[in-house]
């Protein structure tokens, strides 16, 4: 096996762990989506699947610094994804 690994940190929990254990989100126009086939260019953050490190995410602002962003973010459709397909 030589599938090099590509590390990335949760902005929710701050864990360091491979980018393949990991979702990633951007954001269109202050709503964050997730961009579940990596086809978006667009900066994006890395996140567990898990309502616990999407809530640390929200309430740390750790969106707003990974994407760059100011002002309102609409969280909820993220939200309703991550609640969903929890299991
Ligand atoms: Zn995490």
């Amino acid at each position: 096996m030589s599938a090099k690994q590509t590390l990335r940190t949760c902005i929710g929990c701050r864990q360091v762990v491979n980018k393949n254990q990991l979702i990633r989100i951007i954001q269109v126009n202050g709503e964050l989506i997730i961009d579940h086939k990596n086809l978006l260019g667009s900066r994006g953050a890395n996140l567990h699947q898990s309502l616990e490190c999407l809530n640390w995410a929200i309430k740390t602002k750790a969106f707003h610094k990974a994407l760059k962003l100011s002002g309102a973010l609409n969280t909820s459709q993220v939200l309703n994804e991550f609640s969903s397909e929890v299991p």
